[in-house]
């Protein structure tokens, strides 16, 4: 009988949850919606692992789960600015309460972080950084073959970097943090903006003609197809993320950046002109040190559940023992 992992990554809009078997592939997969409200979100966090759990063909030692936000050490879930009204929720313990076997939770770009270092597109590295991008911008880090979770289990929160003072208010309380200038929504508004102008017409018809229903993938969709307008909007937001990945490297001098989230999809058509442009905005420094590498994400929408799983199976083996 396989030892089977659960892994949860509840995001803005979806609870997403897949079962490992002792090789790390996915042998099972359910999701439900994301709901409003602490009490609904622990429902649905059990409800989907219970259910992964009746129909899994062995059994099940740990489940791990993935939240957008702020998730302190002992499982606490502090502060998620895109769920609504979960504060202090100690999600850890009631899901440990409620499943009755070992649960972690940790913050959902770590989790995303662990798969793609594990078998995705970090694999192999020493230091690499994760930056997906989404509702708003996750971030992960591998530093010196470790995953970093920093001083309290919140390193990594890069979208909520000022970028400009003088920018649009933030879900987080500050004005012109680096989400706001490269995520879905940021990218429908500058889309909506050109609409309203007349332009966009390919989007705007993939929107059923109401430029109040564009969404960042029907610029990247027309971008990929060549609209000369889409991507000029793509590239204006490769420069933003450029300009937050070149930061990043001053800070961290990492080997790799590897991009995930819906809005990088298809992959390439956002890569490609961030790699391009990442030299540059290193400035004179970037002839004169290696500019590291900027590839795509390997794992897709679902990396964070396998992370989830992986690092709830991580600290299910006794230390000294090893099951990668
Ligand atoms: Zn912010």
């Amino acid at each position: 009988v396989p030892a089977l992992t659960i892994g949860l990554d509840m995001g803005g809009t979806k609870c997403a949850g897949v079962v490992l078997d002792e090789v790390a592939a996915v042998v099972d997969e359910h999701r439900a919606p994301t709901p409003a409200g602490t009490d609904a979100v622990l429902a649905t966090l059990t409800t989907v692992a219970a259910t992964l759990r009746d129909r899994a063909p062995g059994a099940v030692e740990a489940v791990g789960i993935g939240l957008p936000g702020l998730v302190s050490a002992d499982g606490v879930l502090r502060f998620a600015p895109h769920l609504v009204d979960l504060f202090d929720v100690p999600v850890a313990a009631e899901l440990t309460a409620r499943l009755g076997c070992p649960v972690t939770v940790d913050n959902d770009a770590t989790c995303a972080t662990a798969a793609e270092w594990q078998l995705g597109a970090a694999a192999g590295a020493r230091h690499a950084v994760l930056v997906t991008f989404g509702t708003g911008i996750g971030g992960g880090l591998v530093v010196d073959g470790a995953l970093v979770r920093g001083g309290h289990g919140f390193a990594g929160e890069f979208g909520h970097m000022t970028v400009d003072p003088d920018g649009p208010p933030c879900v987080c309380g500050r004005r012109g943090c680096w989400e706001q200038y490269a995520s879905g929504p940021a990218l429908a508004e500058s889309a909506r903006a050109r609409a309203g102008a007349g332009r966009l017409p390919g989007p705007l018809a993939a929107a059923g003609g109401d430029p109040g229903q564009l969404l960042g993938e029907h610029v990247t969709s027309a971008a990929a197809a060549g609209d000369a307008d889409a991507l000029r909007l793509v590239d204006e937001m490769a420069r933003w993320i450029a300009l937050g990945l070149a930061n990043l490297t001053l800070a961290l001098d990492p080997e790799r950046f590897v991009l995930g989230g819906g809005v990088l999809e298809p992959p390439g058509v956002v890569v490609a002109p961030v790699a391009r442009r990442l030299a540059s905005a290193l400035g004179r420094a970037g002839g004169h040190r290696p500019v590291p590498d900027v590839v795509a994400a390997a794992l897709g929408a679902r990396a964070g559940a396998i992370g989830a799983a992986l690092l709830a199976r991580a600290a299910s083996v006794p230390p000294g023992e090893s099951r990668r």
